[in-house]
């Protein structure tokens, strides 16, 4: 008896093992459509400052600069911080910004839609758990201020920060332009900032649209570049979701700055002769 039933229980395992594939609703994966798959293999030809001993790094961080930016222009408006929120909460990403003081003065942008929105969204940053960091007030390179013009704008974008939010930026900084002097990074290290220059610079000229942006991130990562991207608010909006596809599709992960700072440092950041009296 019990013969008889190992017999049909094998005859029925072997019949399964045959037979359920062809019903099986797992379709093969196709990344054909848009997106473009690298035909490199990864894990060669990286540059040295990628590689780890035991591990190839394999990450990009995002990073947005200039921000909270909206596009107001008679009927034209783009909501571009909004639409980058809206990409990175539907992907559940972590991402870092640099934040300009400037967006957030009542005397430059007035009160009014934009302005909320851009409160909006700095309330946002932080809820969604985006690292956020402070870029300058007016946007101007930290080598070029006076250590007391560097304190005061630091104390006002914070401030604006705070009464918007009631939070506290990161320890995060990037000098417009990404250039530091030593007398700057010195300042800096004393008061427990940590100033964010990238590897991959998405705009290395200026005027570029979003297609040609897109395309010089695209190229870097196909020479094996990886780590921290430099982006800006004003055109990631076009492209960031195009760009997200195409890591995914080459199964490039999207890490925070911390997770990275961490794992790899941050890069150096080229040091030039201060200017600031
Ligand atoms: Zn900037």
């Amino acid at each position: 008896m019990l013969k008889k039933f190992l017999l049909y229980l094998s005859i029925f395992l072997a019949f399964c093992s045959v037979i359920l594939p062809f019903f099986s609703c797992e379709k093969p994966t196709n990344h054909k459509n848009s997106v473009i798959v690298l035909d490199t293999n990864l894990s060669k030809n990286l540059p040295e400052w990628f590689s780890h001993p035991d591990n190839i790094a394999n990450f990009v961080v995002l990073t947005f600069d200039d921000g909270p930016y909206r596009k107001v222009n008679n009927n034209d408006k783009i909501d571009h911080t909004g639409i980058i929120l809206d990409i990175l909460k539907k992907e559940n990403i972590k991402a870092t910004f640099f934040i300009l003081g400037i967006q957030l003065d009542t005397n430059v942008v007035k009160k009014g839609e934009t302005y909320n929105k851009y409160c909006l969204w700095i309330e946002r940053m932080f809820k969604e758990r985006h690292i956020v960091g402070i870029h300058d007030r007016n946007h101007i390179p930290y080598y070029k201020q006076s250590k007391n013009e560097l304190e005061k704008s630091f104390e006002y974008t914070k401030e604006v920060v705070r009464n918007i939010s009631g939070q506290e930026f990161s320890k995060y900084v990037r000098s417009p332009g990404g250039f530091i002097s030593k007398q700057v990074a010195d300042y800096l290290s004393q008061q427990g900032y940590r100033h964010t220059f990238w590897h991959i610079n998405s705009e290395p000229l200026p005027h570029l649209n979003p297609k040609q942006i897109l395309d010089n991130i695209i190229e870097e990562i196909k020479k094996g570049k990886r780590g921290i991207i430099l982006m800006h608010d004003r055109t990631a909006s076009e492209y960031l979701e195009a760009l997200i596809g195409f890591l995914k599709a080459n199964k490039i992960e999207i890490v925070s700055l911390e997770e990275w700072e961490k794992r790899y440092g941050l890069p150096d950041t080229p040091y030039v002769a201060h200017q600031g009296k």
